[in-house]
C-alpha cells in the first residue's frame, strides 16, 4: 500500500506554456528551412500584401526555391493574396494547372520526395528544387518539395500572359533579383496544394 497522497496526477502541464493564445497543436512548428532567410526569423508579414500573418485565420503558404543549399528566392503569400496571383492567371492557365496537379500530385507531404513525382530529395538536392509549406500561425500543417524537372513541366504549360503577370510579381517583390534571371523557369509560380 502506498503512503504517497499525491493526488494531482497531472501535476503543472500548463506550467511552462506561456502561450496566451489557445493554438490548436496541429502540425508543427515551422521548421528553420522555412524561415526567412533575409530576415532570420520565421516569416511575419505577406510579401505581396505586407499584411500580418498571424492575422490569417485561414493561414498562407511559404514557398522558398533553392540552387543546392543556397535559398535563391523566398515569399509567404497569405492565402488572399494566393489567390489573387491565382486569378491573375489566364483561364487557360488554370485549366491547365489544375490539370497537371490532378494528374501528378502525390500522396506525399515532407521535403523528402518531389509532390509530383517519385524523385527524391537526395537525387536533386545538388541542383535546383522548391520547398513549400502551409502554415497558420507558428505551425506548418502541410510540406512539400518539388523537383526542378516538375516546376519546369509546370512553368511550360503556362500561358505567356501568365508567366508575365507572375514574373511582375517578382520583379516588384524582389528588386534583387535581375528580370533575366531564370535558372527557375516558375519563379513566381504558387504551388498549390
Ligand atoms: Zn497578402
Ligand atoms: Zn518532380
Amino acid at each position: 500500500m502506498s503512503s504517497d497522497s499525491e493526488d494531482h496526477p497531472h501535476g503543472d502541464e500548463f506550467q511552462d506554456n506561456p502561450l496566451p493564445r489557445e493554438e490548436p497543436s496541429e502540425g508543427e512548428i515551422i521548421p528553420k528551412i522555412l524561415h526567412s532567410f533575409y530576415e532570420d526569423r520565421p516569416f511575419v508579414s505577406c510579401t505581396r500584401c505586407g499584411e500580418s500573418l498571424l492575422d490569417f485565420d485561414e493561414g498562407y503558404r511559404i514557398s522558398k526555391n533553392f540552387s543546392k543549399d543556397e535559398c535563391i528566392i523566398e515569399y509567404a503569400l497569405c492565402l488572399p493574396c494566393l489567390d489573387a496571383m491565382l486569378d491573375e492567371a489566364s483561364e487557360e492557365s488554370k485549366v491547365a494547372l489544375a490539370k497537371f496537379h490532378s494528374e501528378n500530385l502525390r500522396e506525399v507531404s515532407g521535403f523528402n520526395e518531389c509532390a509530383l513525382c517519385d524523385k527524391k530529395f537526395d537525387s536533386v538536392k545538388d541542383g535546383d528544387y522548391s520547398f513549400a509549406g502551409v502554415c497558420q500561425g507558428d505551425r506548418m500543417l502541410d510540406s512539400a518539395m518539388v523537383c526542378f524537372d516538375c516546376m519546369e513541366a509546370m512553368a511550360n504549360i503556362m500561358s505567356e500572359e501568365t508567366r508575365r503577370s507572375w514574373d511582375k510579381f517578382r520583379e516588384e517583390n524582389f528588386p534583387g533579383v535581375p528580370s533575366d534571371f531564370e535558372p527557375f523557369p516558375s519563379q513566381g509560380a504558387p504551388i498549390v496544394f
